[in-house]
């Protein structure tokens, strides 16, 4: 130990902490994966590939951390955003301050990188260091941010429901609103009282029209109203919130605190659904939770893209406080649960060495340092694209 470094084994840290790391290298990946014909459909649009942009910072000590940014969108642009701008700002830096990095690269991207890409790349980042600095202190990321108020998390199917889930979410808003109703109506009939029923309309609708969807589906019990009209329409939202009986969800389009700050303070939702590749990683996923948390607003975080995001949200879902406390948590009353997409994802279900394991109904949260994976280097060559 050299003579600057204090001796932490006096203050009951890993005395292995090297205070002295220093980011060594950034490398991105984009990756696509064409789906055959398992083509993934959401309710306005049609998606032929799995896309994505993961990055892999190295340290000098020899410490690796995996992010990961944006979801459905083209990798391209995050990548060349990390690899020409964000990622040579931070060789040199010390990899376990991730806020202060945050901070510092939002700050010198203001004025052209708000929302979009750049928080992308911001979030691909954050993601990496908070993975490093898990790893550097022998801890997953969920510890470093303060506790886990759980060690499993229910899950949701998206696509289609398998046995085993007690929730499920239905896309609309491609059809016409009756006809929607109707297909509600006999799922609903399918399932029975007891299955859990969200419906995600991507923002297909006009205030008026969400408005009389969400009447028209009442009687069908349905727990939230995923993105009723387009995200930057904040009047068109807090509308369909005050006068449709079914509780509004978005956030997955939406960025840093000052989005959340917006969408949330505004009266949008009663759902805010931060995706950590999108919002700002952890460090806007942490801001954002205390936001919501201050307006009684429920935070289910949104989650796509392959197996580092899966785990990403894995890291922070646990730390979610019950809204409000409760001494009896009810999954999506004031518990957070977490979206399984049941359909065929091999950047999920592949590219990392560990499998989440699905028990009863629940995720389980992994306990290893960091995000607590490792990715499988055969596979991410594969699908590189
Ligand atoms: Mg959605």
């Amino acid at each position: 130990m050299s003579s600057h470094q204090p001796d932490l084994r006096f203050r009951g840290l890993n005395p292995t902490f090297n205070f002295g790391m220093k980011i060594k290298s950034i490398r991105t990946t984009t990756i696509c994966v064409p789906l055959g014909d398992k083509v993934f459909h959401s309710s306005q649009a049609r998606f032929p590939a799995r896309n994505s942009c993961l990055v892999r910072i190295e340290t000098d000590s020899g410490l690796i951390g995996w992010g990961e940014g944006g979801q459905h969108r083209p990798p391209q642009p995050v990548a060349a955003c990390l690899n020409h701008v964000l990622g040579p700002k931070i060789l040199g830096r010390d990899p376990t301050e991730p806020v202060r990095t945050w901070e510092e690269l939002y700050s010198f991207s203001r004025d052209f990188g708000q929302k979009g890409t750049y928080i992308e790349a911001l979030s691909a980042i954050d993601i990496a260091l908070w993975d490093i600095s898990g790893k550097a202190l022998g801890v997953p990321v969920w510890k470093l941010l303060g506790g886990a108020f759980r060690r499993k998390i229910k899950s949701y199917a998206t696509g289609y429901r398998d046995a085993g889930f007690d929730f499920v979410k239905v896309k609309i808003g491609l059809l016409d609103i009756r006809s929607d109703a109707e297909r509600l109506r006999v799922i609903r009939q399918s399932l029975g009282p007891d299955v859990g029923i969200m419906v995600d309309a991507n923002h297909g609708y006009s205030a008026a029209t969400a408005i009389r969807m969400g009447r028209l589906m009442e009687p069908y019990s349905i727990l939230f109203f995923e993105e009723p009209v387009v995200p930057e329409d904040r009047e068109g939202n807090r509308r369909v919130r005050m006068e449709n009986p079914i509780p509004v969800a978005g956030g997955e389009a939406e960025f840093t605190r000052y989005g959340f700050r917006d969408l949330i303070g505004g009266g949008c939702v009663d759902v805010a659904q931060p995706d950590l590749t999108v919002c700002g990683g952890f460090t806007a996923f942490t801001q954002i939770l205390a936001l919501a948390n201050a307006h009684g607003t429920i935070v289910i975080p949104h989650v796509w893209g392959s197996g580092i995001a899966f785990a990403a949200a894995l890291q922070a879902i646990p730390t979610i406080p019950p809204i409000p406390h409760t001494a009896n948590p009810i999954p999506l009353q004031n518990e957070p649960v977490i979206e399984f997409d049941r359909t065929h994802n091999p950047l999920r279900d592949e590219l990392l060495n560990e499998r989440f394991a699905l028990v009863d109904g629940h995720v389980l949260i992994p306990d290893g340092p960091g995000l607590g994976i490792s990715v499988n280097d055969e596979v991410l060559t594969r699908y590189s694209s």
